[in-house]
């Protein structure tokens, strides 16, 4: 039986990984400090016997005492929210945490894989972006803290590939939704949808003429573990959705899914916010046969019935 480790597992992504690697025969280690994650997300799988949690802050070196396959380095904050809440800490994460990850993988011989982001391409003058494109990233804005300590991860990454022996592989992750997203999180799915089940104004910032492409969660979790069982050493390889839309666009689609009757209300557009963001997904096509099968309507009506759910759990402990 294969062993993988996930950390940041039991965040977003890293505990919907947790489940369907588990769902393929695989004892899973989670590692997470519970910064953003949350062990609620983890409910399912501490049900299955071949299931370990360990809360661990990936800033600090990590031994694991049994074999291990595979490593996926998924700890981080990922919200522009955190990003000036939390920016030394991100940065720490994503550099000594990566580190950290790598080291452990290089000790136990194990397939490593550093889930970056599509904030590596900054504000792109190109769409939709392939892995080729080198970014235009603002190294002391607001935004730095994110960008900046990711593209480092990616070095980082690259260069124990290439001098150290790593059997590593970097995918770039773009806007991704679904179940498990924080309510308070502060990103655009988690804002309008709760927004707009509360008949809130649905806050736009700038004139919602900026883009982005969204990808359900199930999707990109196929998209990760074919990266991972693939022969892909050193390749960089965009993990999104292609269909692209406006954030006006979005608002009003999620009005319309939610029924409800919320207004717009337009606010400041934050400082660096990429204006487009698309991901070229031919590579991820060609190298793993990937690509996305959900389409929006499926993947929001599942976000909506679970956000709905969970509103009223949170707003019935409250009262
Ligand atoms: N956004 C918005 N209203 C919100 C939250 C976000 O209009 O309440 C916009 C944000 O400015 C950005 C896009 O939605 O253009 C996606 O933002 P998010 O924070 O989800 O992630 P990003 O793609 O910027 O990392």
């Amino acid at each position: 039986m294969q062993t993988s480790v996930v950390t940041g597992g039991a965040g977003f992504i890293g505990s919907h990984l947790c489940e369907y690697l588990l769902g393929k025969g695989e004892r899973v280690i989670a590692v997470d400090n519970l910064g953003s994650g949350s062990e609620n997300n983890l409910k399912g799988a501490l049900k299955n016997d071949r299931f370990k949690f360990i809360r661990h802050d990936m800033r600090e070196p990590l031994k694991i005492g049994e074999s291990v396959d595979f490593v996926y380095n998924l700890a981080s904050r990922a919200s522009p929210v955190d990003f000036d809440q939390y920016p030394v800490e991100i940065m720490m994460t994503n550099s000594i945490g990566t580190y950290n990850a790598i080291d452990l993988a290089l000790e136990h011989n194990a397939r490593f894989l550093m889930a970056s982001t599509s904030e590596s391409y900054g504000d792109p003058e190109v769409s939709p972006q392939p892995e080729t494109y080198w970014g235009r990233v603002n190294p002391v804005g607001p935004r730095s803290c994110y960008d900046e300590s990711k593209r480092f991860s990616e070095a980082l990454t690259m260069n124990f590939i290439w001098h150290h022996g790593l059997d590593g592989r970097i995918i770039r992750i773009f806007n991704t939704y679904g179940p498990r997203m924080r309510l308070d999180d502060g990103r655009v799915v988690p804002n309008f949808v709760t927004q707009a089940l509360e008949g809130k104004p649905l806050t736009v910032y700038g004139d919602g003429s900026q883009t982005r492409s969204f990808c359900y969660v199930s999707d990109l979790v196929r998209g990760i573990y074919l990266m991972m069982q693939s022969p892909v050493k050193g390749e960089v390889v965009n993990l999104g959705n292609p269909n692209e839309m406006t954030v006006l666009d979005f608002a009003r689609t999620i009005i319309q899914k939610t029924g409800s009757s919320s207004p717009i209300d337009y606010r400041p557009l934050p400082v660096n916010d990429p204006l487009q963001r698309r991901p070229d997904i031919t590579k991820a096509k060609q190298l793993l046969g990937w690509e996305p099968e959900v389409s929006l309507d499926e993947g929001l009506k599942n976000t909506i019935t679970w956000f709905s759910r969970n509103m009223s759990e949170i707003k019935e402990k409250l009262s």
